[in-house]
């Protein structure tokens, strides 16, 4: 996780400052304006209804517990965080963590807090103070807590240099990969999910010195051989796969999972993405990818690679199309490795306008992007409806982070495309980023989804269904295809969900079976309120 520390420390150097950011709200013209200027009202309402079904009807345990919500807007925090939600699809590992653990975290390694509230190693010396000192000065503890998190942050002000900065206060904390994910899986369990799959920077010291001493070479198929030569892509896979191993069992150690009382993190199905810091030089872009897909090949823990840091970063920029070329390359010599890419993570303002013009298509088009994270940018893309109803035919998922969307972007409500994403029958997951840093949680996003965009209780039903169906799990889906569009409907082995036939095929499927699972805690949910 150090290594996971300089990615995150990378993106203050390169980020901008809040005077920059702050113009982005007045520029966003975002999704509903841009869609009814970009087509005439009959063609919009045509391409709405050529794609997507109209509402679906619900069940009558669902209306029942539509209307108890109604009903009980103040029981709408415990309902949202009690409604089963599937999995959480982009995640941070260290920007997921509670800030309050992250301090224990920082305690327990007698770490020291500077004058500008970074955790720094000790001894701690003249102007610093012991971290845990914050376990029993609560002023020092709140002091703290500000710095390293979105908490009492003015909802008026652009929040995207403070949210960047926390990851460089905090990151001295975050060497404790399996402590770290027992408090995140602890969380997802305690708001009724099953599955996560989080992003971390596997074998990262490795990966450094491995591209700086084989060097950049635009034949990238002559770079991938030297990357191997000597074996040397394959020591840090090794490298990657014994921390995989230090992680589980700290992990399991952690919330007890082998005990007779497992926390509830160890119910928990996980899986890691590898990140590429996409803000290096090509050589450490290249060979990061390299990595994580053949990490992703050869350990099934291990799952797909993401680029991160931020998209408008120098060299983010500088090489975006490179960087789609180099996954469509490796996508050839690792095709069981999943790709997904934060995309279209910008709004004017923050890049010259022809960056906001290509980079969902050219992810999903080049780089093999099998699901885009955040693709706030959509209605600026040339081509955009056109890219829009490709996503919605071949099922390209978009990961909603709505929270931190408003933090960093400032994009919310009417300027997010989530209705436009929606309306084209593109698949949707709610997720939630960096929850510990948004001080926020997937309930939140929920509810947050359900009050902006008008969602009843079935559409939410959907979307949680859909955080699983298109989640890199291995096996076949409990649902026919394209469900977004078409509804979810169960495949022909399990029309009757409690038959045999279908217990067999969820057993050799672990996608279908959680999904599976999923629908028994609906039933579970919806029983609640049918009284
Ligand atoms: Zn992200």
């Amino acid at each position: 996780m150090r290594a996971a520390l300089r990615d995150h420390a990378g993106v203050i150097s390169v980020h901008h400052n809040s005077s920059r950011t702050r113009r982005l709200l007045t520029a966003a013209g975002l999704a509903a304006a841009a869609l009814a200027a970009s087509l005439p009202a009959g063609a919009q309402a045509g391409a709405a209804a050529a794609s997507v079904p109209p509402p679906r009807t619900s069940t009558p345990a669902e209306a029942r517990t539509a209307a108890w919500l109604d009903a009980h807007p103040k029981e709408a925090a415990r309902f949202y965080r009690d409604m089963p939600k599937g999995g959480d699809l982009h995640n941070h590992l260290s920007g997921a963590v509670r800030t309050e653990y992250l301090i224990q975290l920082a305690a327990e390694d007698g770490l020291c807090i500077d004058a500008t509230t970074t955790a720094v190693a000790p001894p701690c010396a003249a102007g610093t103070r012991p971290a845990a000192d914050a376990l029993t000065d609560a002023a020092f503890r709140q002091r703290i807590v500000r710095a390293w998190s979105m908490q009492d942050f003015p909802q008026n002000e652009s929040g995207h240099d403070h949210f960047f900065a926390t990851f460089g206060k905090f990151g001295a904390a975050t060497s404790h990969r399996g402590k770290m994910l027992a408090d995140v899986a602890g969380t997802a369990a305690a708001q009724n999910q099953s599955y996560l799959e989080t992003m971390v920077s596997p074998a990262s010291d490795g990966a450094k010195q491995l591209a700086a001493d084989v060097g950049w070479d635009a034949d990238l198929a002559a770079l991938h051989r030297k990357l191997l030569a000597g074996g040397r892509l394959d020591q840090l896979v090794a490298t990657a796969k014994q921390e995989a191993d230090t992680a589980d069992a700290e992990f399991r150690d952690t919330a007890r999972c082998a005990t007779g009382n497992p926390g509830p993190a160890c119910r928990i199905t996980v899986r890691w993405i590898s990140q590429v810091s996409r803000n290096s030089a090509p050589e450490r872009v290249f060979t990061q990818i390299a990595l994580g897909l053949r990490l992703a090949e050869r350990d099934q823990r291990f799952v797909a690679v993401n680029l991160v840091q931020p998209e408008d970063g120098e060299i983010s920029l500088r090489d975006y199309r490179l960087h789609m070329r180099m996954l469509d390359y490796l996508h050839g010599l690792y095709p069981a490795a999943h790709i997904t890419l934060h995309a279209g993570e910008l709004v004017p303002g923050l890049v010259k306008p022809e960056d906001l013009t290509f980079h969902i298509d050219d992810a999903v088009r080049t780089g093999r992007a099998e699901r885009i994270g955040h693709g706030v940018d959509l209605v600026h893309e040339n081509g955009w409806q056109r890219l829009a109803r490709d996503m919605a035919r071949r099922q390209i998922a978009v990961e909603v982070p709505l929270t931190s969307n408003a933090q960093i972007l400032q994009v919310e409500g009417d300027e997010h495309p989530f209705p436009v994403y929606r309306k084209y029958g593109v698949p949707v997951v709610l997720s939630t980023d960096d929850p510990g840093v948004s001080r926020g949680d997937i309930g939140q996003e929920y509810r947050r989804a359900a009050r902006t965009y008008g969602l009843g209780y079935p559409e939410l039903k959907d979307l949680a269904r859909a955080s699983l169906e298109y989640s890199f799990l291995p096996g076949r889906s409990l649902w026919r295809s394209d469900p977004v569009r078409q509804g979810f409907r169960p495949v022909e082995e399990c029309r009757a969900l409690d038959s045999a036939r279908c217990a067999r095929f969820t057993a050799r499927n672990p996608k279908a079976r959680l999904e599976l699972l999923q629908e028994r805690s609906f039933r579970t949910f919806e029983a609640r309120y049918t009284g």
